[in-house]
């Protein structure tokens, strides 16, 4: 029996951005903007939509202007984008965004491939786009990657990843998804670490982001729920990977976790048929799925 159950959870979707990233093929935009609408008309409330990265790291995201131009923004939807830096930041302003996404990792092996960057240096990064951000309204979220391992480095120690979230916290971010860039997590880990790091927070809201293996990722939110977490990644059709972590599998299926929620009486505000129809939509324009667990 689950103690302190809350009657509802939040879902953050992150398909159009971090389940389409890695995608080799180009996506048309106009199939990435449907994706977005049936998501806002699944009831999705937080949607992260693209990402203001360079187009010669990013190619698949070199529409991120045209997809926010083009989406239709729902009542009380929340549309964010990834920004790596300040250019990233003042486009996604320019595109009327009133929520950005900053990432780094604890690992600095992983870090410095996905970003190019040493983790003190994205923490600068990052401690500039808040206060450019905030100056501006807007509000930011943070990931911190590989928290529960990394490809390169192995066992990440869970005190690493307490020390960039509280420097995130101090930088400004409302929320701090804690990513198993690779799913190496375990249930275990996956309840004490949220647990170790919710106790030090004061302001900032603590959110899970697991990825795909086998099954596994469900019981680990499980496990995160338990340890009070009450924001869930996810991407409808279990979209994407990393490019830069080899045997990165998808996000968390969203619909499958809003499966499980409901089932539990929590509620996630989200019309379960159709998101398991923009799953089955978002999977007819992956080509990775089909490779993956
Ligand atoms: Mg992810």
């Amino acid at each position: 029996m689950l103690e302190n159950m809350p009657e509802s959870v939040s879902v953050f979707e992150v398909g159009p951005r971090d389940g389409l990233q890695p995608e080799p093929e180009f996506i048309p935009t106009e199939k990435k903007i449907r994706l977005i609408d049936m998501l806002t008309d699944a009831g999705c409330r937080r949607i992260e939509v693209t990402s203001f990265v360079h187009p010669k790291w990013v190619p698949q995201m070199r529409d991120a202007r045209e997809v926010c131009a083009g989406i239709r923004r729902g009542e009380g939807v929340v549309y964010n984008a990834l920004v790596p830096n300040l250019k990233g930041l003042e486009l996604a302003i320019d595109c009327g965004l009133k929520e950005v996404v900053t990432i780094m990792s604890t690992s600095e092996s992983h870090n410095k491939k996905n970003l190019n960057m040493s983790c003190a240096e994205s923490l600068r990064e990052i401690e500039a786009i808040n206060r450019a951000a905030a100056q501006n309204g807007v509000r930011v979220r943070s990931y911190i990657a590989t928290v529960f391992g990394c490809p390169m480095e192995g066992e990440m120690p869970p005190e690493k990843a307490l020390e960039v979230a509280l420097a995130l916290e101090s930088f400004g971010a409302y929320e701090i998804s804690l990513g198993d860039t690779t799913g190496m997590a375990s249930p275990l880990s996956a309840y004490g670490v949220p647990k170790m790091i919710g106790a030090r927070l004061k302001r900032a809201g603590l959110a899970a982001h697991f990825h795909r293996f086998f099954g596994l990722e469900h019981a680990h939110n499980l496990a995160a729920f338990q340890a009070g977490v009450r924001v869930f990644d996810g991407a409808a059709g279990g979209l994407g990977g990393c490019p830069y972590a080899p045997g990165a599998k998808g996000n968390c299926q969203t619909e499958v976790m809003v499966e499980m929620f409901h089932r539990m009486g929590v509620g996630t505000g989200i019309d379960l048929e159709k998101i398991r129809e923009a799953g089955r939509f978002a999977q007819t324009l992956s080509t990775l799925i089909h490779q993956k667990c």
